[in-house]
């Protein structure tokens, strides 16, 4: 068995390997190939959060889960609030082979799924993307978006204006002028809209999108939480990693509650990826992408790291 620790992840999988790594993934769940399992979620009080992300990949021989959550203690002791860790197994005989480290993948992997969707559904002439979030995540959305689009600026607004600070870095370190906006402006302006952050109720209204946007909510991960105004998602053709956890933890959950969306009218974007759906009908369209944050995502960009270790001498191997 083959342990790759936190500590031996960065410079190991990168922005394009991550991207590959998912974009395959969200095809071989289209086709059927993989599937994930029901996710597990539990509150085990004061703010903490812990689950399992799990599934199969038969083609691609992958089964494993992500076991993890939010401790939001750890800050003060000085680790990261989001704690997780992959295990990976051979999905013939069960036994275990490997453990990996989860934290930066995770950023990784969610970055991957809103960039795939920007090649994929935003309008091939976007130029300005609008950030809504800056926390932890932001950062990697960003990097990765500006990979699958030529953006020329970035605009963007936080709950928090006092972390606007993460966007402007980011955006500096990527060579792009960064403006702070309402949410008025970000929306009259941006092309591509990002939303990553841990919201209970719709920031981004209805009014505030023209047509042809493109969204990208990657915030919503469980009941309850909402980026984004329900309206949206009605006049928006809507994409997702997967349908189940998309009505269910997902940003549709509320559209689909409303009465405003049915679950049959949400593709995945496999399905694009795949060419089975033609994705963005028009330069009119509004297309919303869900990522609600799959298992297959984790044990994709796991196995890679795997890989990457043991060539680069990186992995400890132990008898198990
Ligand atoms: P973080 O704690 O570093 O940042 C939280 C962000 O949410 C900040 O921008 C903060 O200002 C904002 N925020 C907090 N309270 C708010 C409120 N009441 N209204 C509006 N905004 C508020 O978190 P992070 O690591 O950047 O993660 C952001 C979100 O992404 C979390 O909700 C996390 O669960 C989710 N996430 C999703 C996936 C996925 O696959 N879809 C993966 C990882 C994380």
């Amino acid at each position: 068995m083959w342990i790759v620790p936190e500590s031996a992840i960065p410079g190991l999988v990168d922005e394009q390997s991550a991207f590959d790594a998912i974009e395959a993934t969200f095809a071989a769940m289209s086709r059927g190939d993989a599937y994930n399992f029901p996710v597990v979620r539990e509150a085990l009080g004061e703010g903490r959060q812990y689950g399992f992300k799990s599934g199969l990949d038969r083609v691609g021989a992958l089964l494993g889960v992500k076991a993890g959550g939010y401790f939001p203690g750890n800050a003060e002791r000085g680790i990261p609030n989001h704690q997780s860790t992959v295990y990976l197994f051979d999905p013939d005989s069960g036994k275990p082979t490997a453990m990996v480290g989860g934290n930066l993948l995770t950023a990784l992997r969610t970055a991957a799924a809103s960039a795939i969707s920007i090649k994929h559904l935003a309008r091939a002439d976007s130029e300005v993307l609008g950030m809504v979030g800056a926390g932890h995540q932001s950062a990697f959305q960003m990097r990765a978006a500006v990979r699958a689009r030529g953006f020329k600026k970035v605009i963007g607004w936080n709950y928090h204006p006092e972390m606007l600070s993460r966007l402007a870095d980011t955006a500096a370190e990527l060579g792009l002028p960064f403006e702070a906006v309402s949410l008025e402006q970000l929306g009259a302006e941006a092309d591509v809209i990002i939303t990553i952050t841990s919201s209970f109720d719709a920031i981004v209204q209805d009014a505030h999108i023209r047509p042809g946007t493109h969204l990208a909510c990657m915030g919503t991960d469980t009941k309850g939480k909402q980026e984004v105004e329900a309206a949206i998602l009605a006049r928006a053709s809507v994409f997702t990693d997967e349908v189940a956890q998309s009505v269910s933890i997902g940003e549709a959950q509320h559209a689909v509650a409303a009465g405003l969306l049915s679950e049959g009218a949400i593709t995945e974007i496999g399905a694009v990826i795949n060419g089975a759906h033609a994705g963005r009908a028009g330069a009119e369209e509004i297309t919303v992408f869900d990522g609600t944050g799959v298992g297959l995502q984790d044990l994709a960009v796991a196995s890679r790291a795997v890989e990457l270790a043991v060539e680069r001498g990186l992995a400890q191997q132990i008898a198990f």
